[in-house]
């Protein structure tokens, strides 16, 4: 395969783009909607816009696939996701330059991304066969007890366009491995990397029904029907904070477990006796990760006053180095913001700290001429004099915007970096061994990385407290979200 087989040579023609009970089809409406390039706006394909007709249908066909697929063995489903790690692999390049194409990002973490996305491949293929029950000894000389780890059910899975290919991989394998059937949602703005993905499991020998596919532009009539049918055990969802309380709140209604990876404000603290040099390096390679788009983006930065001038020189000169353009173009390391929401969020963030006493040391506006005029891109910014009145201090930015906050002791700086709902990532510079635990132990996040930008991988537990989410992706805790706990008590 490569990006000709998702994309049609003309992209009005409707690409056949629902996969439900292994047949690619159209939406039951005939409805269709349009796919754009970000970075240029102009259209890249149709797809199909389905409606809740055409959900329920997918649920029907992943619960009739459930039985089935739920009592093969480990090493049979096992093999299957091996299968499409190797078409994975075999096609990264193909899958990289359509995700820049649709998504934006440079082609490199284009790249980045994919074996990323293939590594949760083959390490859920691996963690099937680990899926372990145990026997507990009984008061009673005549009572075992086994414990047994079975899949929940049917999932319905709900995926972003900021990592169009990672997050679907990182929901659906572990669910296939657990035995699960799913029914995925991708995102409106990514509907291509998706059909992609779907098309290497189909060729990865998924049988029908265990894998579907529900491309839509409008998510409500979809996930309506993923929180109401009876057949859907499971929701995991990636996304804002927002959507995610409103799925969690109507799953209830009907207690389907649910799994949310919600947004992020990640602290960025670096301490007096780190290298001011070597964190501005690391916070401008975190910070333009992706555009800003990215949950475990750094949102606040917290540097000592002593180091402070050091750092944002160095974060200044490191930012404007980085050039903007399309994903495609050679030496392009930020791509275009997703759309034009996104661009006056941050439009909205800087005049509202300006407003408020910040000062914009670089950046702060439209990026335009030499080719950039047809996408929304954001010169990548950075702010001091950040303080907690400001809105950039408190929300999530999703964006190239680098707000610098000065602090004077560790205690301080602590509290103000805990001082959020959110708690995905965070990260710390020291050189202070002791300093570095003491922190790791007191922030209030999923994820901190020491010394370390990218903490993520697919053996390691990606998650967040607070309001950026429950549960975890990848590593073991991976598998167990798509697991239930049963007891099973014997006289004998
Ligand atoms: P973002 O603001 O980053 O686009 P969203 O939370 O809006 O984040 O979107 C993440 C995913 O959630 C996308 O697949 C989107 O279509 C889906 N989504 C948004 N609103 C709903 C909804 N009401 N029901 C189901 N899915 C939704």
């Amino acid at each position: 395969m490569d990006t000709a087989t998702v994309l049609q040579a003309d992209p009005s023609i409707p690409i056949e783009s629902l996969y439900v009970g292994g047949t690619w089809r159209p939406a039951t409406s005939g409805s269709t909607f349009e796919v754009h390039d970000p970075a240029t706006g102009a259209p890249l394909a149709t797809v199909a816009d389905a409606g809740g007709v055409d959900a329920e249908a997918a649920i029907e066909a992943a619960a009739s696939a459930f039985p089935e697929w739920s009592v093969r063995t480990a090493y049979e489903r096992a093999a299957v996701l091996q299968a499409a790690h190797r078409l994975m692999c075999e096609r990264t390049e193909e899958l990289a330059r359509l995700m820049t194409a649709e998504q934006g990002k440079p082609l490199r973490a284009a790249r980045t991304e994919v074996r990323y996305a293939a590594d949760f491949l083959l390490w859920f293929a691996e963690e099937a066969k680990r899926v372990y029950g145990r026997t507990i000894p009984s008061a009673r000389s005549d009572q075992r007890f086994i414990v047994m780890e079975q899949p929940v059910g049917v999932v319905g899975a709900i995926t972003p366009w900021n990592y169009p290919i990672s997050m679907i991989t990182r929901k659906v394998a572990p669910a296939l491995a657990a035995g699960c059937s799913v029914v995925l949602k991708p995102a409106e703005q990514t509907p291509l990397c998706a059909i992609a993905v779907f098309r290497i499991l189909e060729e990865a020998g998924v049988p029908a029904g265990v894998a579907n596919l529900v491309t839509a532009r409008d998510p409500k009539p979809v996930g309506e029907a993923l929180l109401t049918h009876r057949s859907v055990a499971k929701l995991t969802f990636t996304g804002s904070t927002e959507v995610g309380k409103f799925l969690a709140a109507r799953a209830a209604d009907q207690m389907k477990r649910v799994s949310l990876e919600l947004g992020g404000h990640a602290p960025f603290i670096v301490f007096p006796d780190a290298d001011p040099v070597h964190a501005a390096k690391g916070a401008a390679l975190v910070k333009l990760l992706n555009t800003g788009q990215a949950c475990i983006s750094p949102n606040r930065l917290y540097v000592h006053r002593s180091i402070a001038d050091e750092f944002v020189e160095t974060l200044r000169r490191r930012v404007e180095s980085m050039k903007a353009g399309r994903g495609v173009d050679d030496g392009v390391s930020v791509g275009p913001l997703i759309d034009g929401s996104a661009f006056s969020r941050m439009q909205a963030q800087v005049s509202d700290a300006v407003r408020k006493g910040a000062t914009v040391v670089t950046g702060g506006h439209r990026l335009t001429g030499d080719g950039l005029d047809g996408g929304w891109f954001f010169a990548p910014t950075v702010v001091t004099g950040v303080t907690p009145d400001m809105t950039m201090y408190r929300e999530e930015t999703f964006g190239p915007i680098a707000p610098v906050v000065t602090f004077e002791s560790e205690a301080e700086v602590i509290e103000m970096a805990n001082d959020t709902r959110y708690g995905l990532a965070s990260y710390v510079y020291t050189k202070d061994l002791a300093r570095a635990l003491r922190t790791a132990e007191a922030l209030r996040f999923g994820m901190v990385g020491i010394n370390d930008i990218n903490p993520t991988s697919a053996a390691a537990p990606f998650g967040g407290r607070g309001e950026s989410g429950l549960g975890r992706e990848g590593a073991q805790e991976g598998i167990r979200e798509y697991l239930e706990t049963k007891l099973v008590g014997l006289s004998i």
